[in-house]
């Protein structure tokens, strides 16, 4: 195993727990081997931890160990699946959640790889090559900690990969898969491409239009996808909610929702046009609603425009302002690991603040409880969502 040192700062830090190794937390990191294991030492030569290189975002490989006498291997892998396993026994115990995040990452110990459950199927995804190099010997690992599945399905996420997603082992999932959050159901596919038709993470969001927020309101749901925020919020009696999303596929999907759980598609709108395209017809109309919701992609490219939220986010919450009612809830969301829970308020701030528009914020919300987060590694709790309340004039 090559012993890599590292620069005085990032040695204190990787002491300490922070599980990303960094470009510049080496003078040199030439030839780098995706998948190479390495031990760490200070300026002192002191050992730190073992590690592998990934590429991988800003890192370029995750530790994996502090400990001198701990070998990265079979046992190793079972023993975090198991962990992993045991400490979400609510999430498997609560017979109305039938899909939740089982490993997540450096959060559960080991970087670059996730395991999401879905009602009996496991879903891996793979986020650099390094890790990915050792698959055969995690799988086989995973299938001893947890052997009661019923399929593995595993969704190749890293850059120039040959497959996005194919079937590992058992049962090939059916399409749809259906599972149950919070007693809502919802169609998943999981045997294509990397989405599955829900965003797990937004699990509380969800929760509490359905409890709380949605309703008696008329919802205006941007970037809906499968339209689950909207099917959430008409559960818990939202009256109307309008769906806008530029992908074809999205009509189909969303209408599906509505009607997996007993609700008339025809009661709501699903619209396949730009959002921003929408939000103009919205203004020239008048429209108003008493909530939207912006949970746009980091980034995306549709036929007319590239929308990126940090170009983008503060002019989009400018012009669902001027379409947002008096005393409305606007919840503005993003899950890009770039801008800070900070950046982010600020963005969203000046956004009100050059509307000169009043609102305070009710509510704010990151990650669910099963997408566990690594304590030394904040960064990691990509999910920034906050709810405001619009204030009369
Ligand atoms: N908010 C959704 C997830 C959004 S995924 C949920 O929680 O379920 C991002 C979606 O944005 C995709 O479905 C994509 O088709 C859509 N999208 C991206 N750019 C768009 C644009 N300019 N106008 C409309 N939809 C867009």
């Amino acid at each position: 195993m090559r012993t890599l040192q590292v620069k005085k700062l990032a040695a204190s830090r990787l002491k300490k727990g922070y599980p990303a190794l960094e470009e510049y937390d080496f003078k040199t990191l030439d030839q780098t081997t995706e998948g190479e294991l390495v031990r760490i030492v200070d300026q002192q030569n002191n050992f730190i931890g073992k590690g592998y290189l990934g590429k991988e975002n800003r890192s370029v490989g995750w530790m994996l160990t502090l400990d001198k006498e701990e070998e990265i291997d079979s046992v190793f892998y079972d023993r975090h699946f198991r962990i992993a396993r045991d400490i979400r026994s609510a999430f498997y115990a609560d017979t109305s959640t039938t899909a939740f995040r089982v490993f997540n990452a450096d959060g559960d110990g080991i970087g670059g790889i996730t395991v999401d459950y879905y009602d009996g199927f496991y879903i891996f995804s793979w986020y650099n090559k390094g890790i990915y190099s050792y698959r055969d010997q995690i799988y086989q690992a995973f299938k001893v900690a947890i052997p009661d599945f019923k399929g593995i399905v595993e969704k190749v996420r890293f850059k120039n990969a040959q497959i996005e997603s194919q079937h590992i082992d058992g049962e090939v999932p059916p399409e749809p898969l259906m599972i149950k959050e919070n007693g809502i159901q919802y169609a998943t596919y999981i045997n294509e491409g990397w989405m599955t038709g829900i965003f797990l993470d937004q699990r509380n969001i969800r929760r509490k239009l359905m409890e709380e927020w949605g309703a008696g309101k008329t919802i205006l749901n941007t970037f809906s996808y499968t339209g689950a925020f909207s099917v959430a919020a008409a559960m818990g009696g939202a009256v109307k909610t309008v769906n806008v999303d530029a992908a074809n596929r999205s009509k189909a999907k969303t209408i599906e929702q509505f009607e997996v759980n007993g609700l008339n598609p025809d009661d709501h709108e699903i619209r396949v046009i730009d959002v921003f395209d929408y939000l103009d017809y919205a203004k020239k109309h008048d429209l108003k609603f008493d909530l939207i919701i912006l949970d746009p992609p980091t980034f995306a490219r549709t036929k007319k425009r590239t929308f990126s939220v940090e170009k983008d986010y503060v002019g989009l919450v400018r012009e669902v302002l001027e379409i947002l009612a008096d005393d409305g809830i606007l919840i503005a969301s993003t899950n890009t690991w770039k801008l800070s829970r900070d950046d982010f308020y600020q963005m969203v701030n000046e956004a009100f603040d050059e509307e000169n528009v009043d609102a305070y914020l009710m509510d704010e919300y990151g990650l669910p409880e099963d997408f566990k987060i690594n304590e030394n590694y904040v960064e990691s709790n990509y999910l920034k969502v906050m709810v405001l309340e619009k204030l009369k004039d």
